[in-house]
């Protein structure tokens, strides 16, 4: 598949497919969106990404509001603004209900077992924000919140989160993640993964300063 641009319709549409494809968007869940100098382009609400079209993406500005577009954006817009007002540096935000990983938040854990040195180098924590009502308010600040320390957030009983400079940094994110929790239980069916000791983590955390 061509890969186009980021901040473009077309790019939104090419990795919304790209997530649904890889189950990271199961049925209508989730939600995408890229900054451009005009305000926000997100996915209308209840659409599912494999299926959008360029009319299902609308523009919206910070605060919330439809600038451009015939559908009403995102559900959860607010969660997409709140994180883009608090980081410069995201520019694409990913919203996520990939059942390996939501299966973290429902379970009320933290992904943080060092049982893989990509993940200790790459995430080491992805926090867990607390529940609240799927669309409200109170979701989006709390949860933005988090991000003053992490990229990537989990949001209790409910999925995940991430943001960062490109869409395709994002799925990748998403993606590896999705691994991380698919090994996890793996491990768990054969017995428990075993996990790296205080020695092997310091090394990795060495290795990322270097
Ligand atoms: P939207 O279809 O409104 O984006 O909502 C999907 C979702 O994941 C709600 O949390
Ligand atoms: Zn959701």
């Amino acid at each position: 598949m061509e890969y186009f641009e980021a901040g473009t319709k077309k790019d939104i549409l090419y990795w919304s497919k790209r997530l649904y494809q890889k189950g990271l968007t199961p049925a209508t869940s989730g939600n995408i969106s890229v900054r451009t100098k005009e305000g926000i382009l997100i996915s209308a609400s209840g659409v599912c990404l494999n299926d959008m079209s360029e009319d299902d993406i609308v523009l919206i500005d910070f605060d919330g509001n439809l600038l451009e577009g015939s559908k009403k954006p995102s559900s959860e817009k607010f969660l997409h603004t709140q994180i883009y007002d608090l980081r410069d540096d995201i520019n694409a935000i990913i919203h996520s209900h990939c059942p390996y990983i939501t299966a973290f938040a429902c379970s009320n854990k933290a992904m943080s077992e060092p049982i893989m040195p990509e993940f200790v180098f790459y995430f080491d924590k992805i926090p867990l924000a607390p529940y609240a009502l799927p669309s409200s308010m109170q979701l989006a600040i709390e949860t933005a919140n988090y991000f003053k320390t992490s990229d990537t957030v989990l949001m209790q009983n409910h999925g995940v989160v991430a943001g960062s400079n490109t869409l395709q940094q994002v799925f990748y994110t998403l993606e590896s993640l999705r691994a991380y929790a698919e090994t996890y239980f793996g491990s768990q069916v054969l017995g428990g993964a075993k996990t790296l000791n205080k020695k092997q983590i310091d090394d990795i955390r060495n290795l990322k300063r270097q």
